[in-house]
């Protein structure tokens, strides 16, 4: 959409920490020691027997830290399941970050690769994953070297660590480079790349946690989801979880762009609202501009009116709406943007990204294209392809490609001569 800006274009993110942000007061009812440096620590508590394996889980428990990919798949439940499953197991972390106006990832890996290391090696530790592959989207080119060389400093470290405790086993870790397709962002496809394969989302079930890479149990997780992992060790998953606000649990990035002051990374309590958000930590609506609608999620998670910016911005909160937050992407709009011109773009950008795998997301995408080009939207013939998109589309982006049209004629029927 017109409102929406790639992170090449936004001021560099502030970096910001949890001990920031408590020192700012605005987190919730609880204050929380800073934390203490990375160096490792959570991981030799680990090694130590300090905490259990099941004590680490119980962290995420109390947490309720959920995938922060965009699925919000409970973590704790994740690891259990796959723990559960004879070995070998895999482990996988997601940094193909691809979602439109999302950019949190980007922030992540430039300032705490070191923190999703050693949340990586404690998710090895405790779910016993003997090899681990970082699947980076060739976009973020500038970090390869970066990650690259977190990874080979590691080497002399985790060489100590094995001396210092005889059980310990590191898994082995891969750097992979994407190619560029939005579409390997979904675990399946994710995994057929790092296979050698084209990048196709695979029939589920079985899942992922089950049936990974290489046929193995595999454990996948977006790289922020296992930046919090060190940090809730150390600071205590329950007293994280009561950073939230109205009853949700812990904090979210937020990747914020269009007509605010202050577009970028805002660290902020889940459960947060939009009209909040935009107040509290992007500086307000940019002079002229006043709130008329926002993204809440991306590109599938729907377009909602100004009138809903009161609703808690957080996973299952805005289902009766149509709409999800996915990876907390951000974009708003106001009087002077167009919903109607934002959908099609939206839809453009799924005909694209479509793998082409199966008819109803290959052609369906295409088909609403032109539908949504005619002056007046053929409500009948939009009502059908998106039921056969919904129900016989494989994975999520044939799935969820009707969401900006249903927020469209829900919500801005007047734009479209509904
Ligand atoms: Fe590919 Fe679309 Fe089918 Fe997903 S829904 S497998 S992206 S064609």
């Amino acid at each position: 959409p017109a409102a929406c800006v790639g992170q090449r274009q936004l001021p560099r993110a502030t970096v910001e920490s949890i001990a920031d942000h408590v020192a700012r007061g605005d987190t919730g009812p609880r204050q929380l020691p800073p934390p203490l440096p990375n160096g490792l620590a959570q991981l030799q508590r680990l090694l130590a027997g300090d905490v259990t394996p099941d004590g680490v889980i119980a962290e995420l428990k109390a947490a309720n830290l959920r995938g922060l990919g965009g699925a919000g798949f409970p973590a704790w439940r994740k690891w259990d399941t796959v723990r559960a499953q004879p070995g070998p197991r895999h482990g996988v972390v997601n940094i193909d970050e691809g979602e439109v106006g999302t950019f949190k990832d980007w922030q992540v890996l430039s300032t705490g690769a070191p923190q999703v290391l050693e949340g990586l090696l404690i998710a090895a530790e405790v779910v016993g994953l003997d090899h681990v592959w970082l699947y980076l989207r060739d976009e973020y080119h500038d970090a390869r070297p970066l990650l690259q060389r977190e990874i080979d400093a590691l080497a002399p470290r985790l060489r100590a660590l094995s001396e210092r405790f005889p059980h310990y086993q590191p898994p082995r870790i891969e750097l992979r480079r994407g190619a560029g397709a939005y579409i390997c962002g979904e675990e399946s496809a994710l995994i057929e790349s790092i296979e050698g394969k084209r990048g196709l989302p695979r029939l589920k079930p079985p899942i992922v946690a089950m049936n990974g890479v290489f046929g193995r149990p595999t454990l996948a997780h977006n790289l922020e989801t296992l930046w919090w992992v060190p940090a809730l060790l150390e600071q205590g998953g329950a007293a994280w979880a009561a950073l939230g606000r109205r009853g949700r649990h812990g904090l979210r990035r937020f990747s914020v762009s269009g007509r605010v002051n202050q577009p970028g990374v805002h660290l902020a309590p889940a459960g947060i609202t939009l009209r909040e958000l935009i107040d509290e930590h992007c500086g307000g609506m940019v002079e002229g501009h006043t709130l008329h609608a926002y993204l809440p999620g991306g590109a599938s998670g729907g377009i909602l009116p100004a009138a809903l910016a009161d609703v808690p911005l957080d996973f299952d909160m805005l289902a009766e709406h149509g709409a999800f937050v996915g990876s907390m992407a951000v974009v708003v709009m106001s009087q002077h943007d167009s919903t109607r011109d934002a959908a099609l773009n939206l839809m453009r950008f799924f005909e694209m990204e479509s793998c082409g795998q199966c008819t109803p997301c290959r052609a369906g995408t295409g088909q609403l294209v032109r539908l949504m080009q005619a002056p007046r939207w053929d409500a009948e013939r939009m009502d059908e392809l998106s039921a056969v998109m919904r129900e016989a589309s494989i994975c999520g982006l044939g799935q969820a490609a009707p969401n900006p049209v249903d927020s469209v004629r829900r919500f801005f029927a007047q734009e479209v001569g509904l």
